[in-house]
């Protein structure tokens, strides 16, 4: 696989990920995909080459770097964004740990990481998803809608969440300059930390390629 191959297969892993995915009829898959990755090139255009910190004192965005773990009922955070109007907040917060932990699994793997740059990489995934607040037009809501519940009559239908996240997946390898997808480093910290094992990984990457290969 060669690194746009890579990063196409992380995109995919991302999409398949979604919570309506077995929704989404097979040959619109190619659609959210290439969607949600033209959206991520799409939005970070006019940022190129700015500065991220520069970024958010501009758009008076708090960044906040706590010491704690980030763990909320068993799921591990590294980031999190709170933007409300009516409280005039506007805040992303970052987990110190779980960024060094990251950060550790990146130099085992033989790839300089500062934690500046780590830092970087989470804040300009959330000033995607501050911009998506901003403007009131989160990814999902751009693209067609799934039918996630079709029984006689009845019709509901829902966005593709994971749209959101892979656009801002890429919106935030562009604007780092980043060679890889970002969750590239995940998967590095997933084997790092005994989560998933290389052997695991490998069989993920084969499927998922391969999977990818029929929508392609
Ligand atoms: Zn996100």
């Amino acid at each position: 696989m060669d690194r746009d191959e890579v990063n196409r297969m992380l995109a995919w892993l991302d999409l398949r990920n979604d919570a309506v995915f077995n929704k989404i009829p097979p040959d619109r898959y190619r659609y959210y995909l290439d969607g949600a990755l033209a959206a991520g090139e799409a939005a970070v255009t006019p940022f190129l080459g700015q500065d991220i910190r520069q970024l958010y004192a501009e758009n008076q965005i708090d960044i906040v770097i706590k010491p704690g773990d980030g763990l909320f009922f068993t799921v591990q955070f590294r980031a999190q964004f709170e933007f409300s109007e009516q409280k005039s907040i506007r805040r992303v917060t970052l987990y110190q740990p779980s960024l060094e932990s990251l950060q550790t699994s990146c130099a085992r793997a033989g790839l300089d990481m500062p934690l500046d740059k780590i830092i970087n990489i989470h804040l300009a995934h959330e000033f995607f998803h501050f911009l998506e607040y901003y403007r009131r037009q989160p990814v999902g809501t751009t693209l067609e809608q799934v039918c996630n519940v079709s029984f006689g009559p009845i019709r509901r239908y829902s966005t593709v969440a994971a749209t959101s996240e892979i656009a801002a997946h890429r919106f935030c390898q562009r604007l780092n300059g980043l060679e890889y997808y970002p969750t590239y480093y995940d998967f590095l910290w997933l084997v790092h930390s005994g989560k998933q094992t290389q052997h695991e990984q490998n069989d993920l990457f084969a499927l998922s390629q391969l999977e990818l290969g029929r929508i392609a």
